[in-house]
């Protein structure tokens, strides 16, 4: 469970100001909040106060109102659309962000560097400092977010050497977006759990990784014009392009089976055994046309058949692309 929570905060990192509100924190194991804190994983969230909504099914969040009355403590208010107002303690109103900045110096630690971590671009990309590799060193590097649109931006600000070994929260980016030879991409998901007083990292998976990713690195310059091995890339992304249409299907289903992102989500994630976001839902949901689209759609009961032969029509198409 606690390295769930874990997993969790690592695809948040690559969320645009995602907040863990009080109905996430609560149903994390007891004193995980706490300790999060304590390794400086989690900072409150900034801008206002909200609320997630304790009296309904519908998961709406609020802003809060707060009424301060002489001589007592303030009491704090939400709006609902079933009863007009909603009483929530103080404990509810508070958001937590995961905090990039304390991920870096966690990760610096627990690589033993003796910098101190440098922000490159706020939020986004950290110098950690240099680790001894074979009879050299090379630059450790903490990035988030390379599947935005400003990647390029980002990335300038790492060598064109390939030699810098890069921490990513979960997927590695296209190997498209590095301005040079593509560096050694290491993703936290794998490497890194919570133990009891920090991050630790399994040492041998990133030795491994770096070994492997310089040997894929070595090869691709070698042979990058070969039709034949570039017919098999296209062949392979082609494959995976598929995998995720079929996968937008079953997001979109779960949608349509639970009533809400939210509930899609943690259905979905105790049913897959793997961390399934709203975000995700809400993608896959934008992807097959929006809620208004699909919520017309499953009135009349066709549902099932356009979210299929849309799919269909969308793997159709990639083969075609080739
Ligand atoms: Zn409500």
């Amino acid at each position: 469970m606690r390295s769930d929570v874990f997993q969790v905060l690592l695809t948040a990192l690559d969320d645009v100001g995602r907040v863990f509100d009080h109905v996430d924190t609560s149903r994390w194991p007891p004193g995980e909040l706490e300790a999060l804190k304590r390794i400086g994983l989690v900072r409150q969230a900034t801008g206002g106060l909200h609320a997630p909504c304790p009296n309904c099914d519908e998961a709406h969040i609020e802003s809060v109102t707060i009424r301060r009355t002489p001589d007592r403590p303030p009491r704090y208010f939400i709006r609902c659309p079933e009863s007009m107002r909603v009483e929530v303690t103080a404990e509810m109103c508070v958001g937590w962000q995961v905090d990039g900045d304390g991920l870096a110096k966690a990760v610096s630690t627990a690589m033993d560097l003796k910098s101190v971590p440098k922000a490159m671009v706020a939020g986004r990309l950290w110098r950690l400092g240099r680790t001894p590799w074979k009879q050299t060193t090379r630059e450790v590097v903490l990035a988030t977010r390379l599947h935005d649109a400003d990647v390029s931006a980002v990335v300038s600000h790492i060598g064109v050497g390939g030699r810098a070994i890069i921490f990513v929260p979960h997927h590695p980016p296209d190997d498209r977006v590095w301005p040079g030879r593509t560096p050694a991409v290491v993703a936290l998901s794998r490497v890194a759990t919570l133990g009891a007083d920090g991050l630790v990292l399994d040492v041998a998976a990133i030795g491994e990784s770096v070994a492997d990713a310089d040997a894929a690195a070595e090869t691709r310059s070698a042979i990058p014009t070969d039709p034949e091995i570039k017919k098999q890339i296209i062949r392979q992304q082609v494959k995976a392009e598929i995998k995720t249409h079929l996968e937008d299907d079953v997001l979109v289903a779960a949608y349509l089976e639970f009533g809400s992102l939210r509930k899609a989500a943690v259905g979905l994630t105790g049913r897959l055994c793997r961390t399934v976001t709203k975000d995700a839902i809400e993608d896959a949901v934008k992807r097959a046309g929006g809620i208004k689209a699909l919520k017309e759609m499953s009135d009349t009961g066709s549902v099932a058949r356009t979210v299929a032969s849309q799919s269909r029509d969308r793997v159709t198409k990639s083969l075609q692309r080739r």
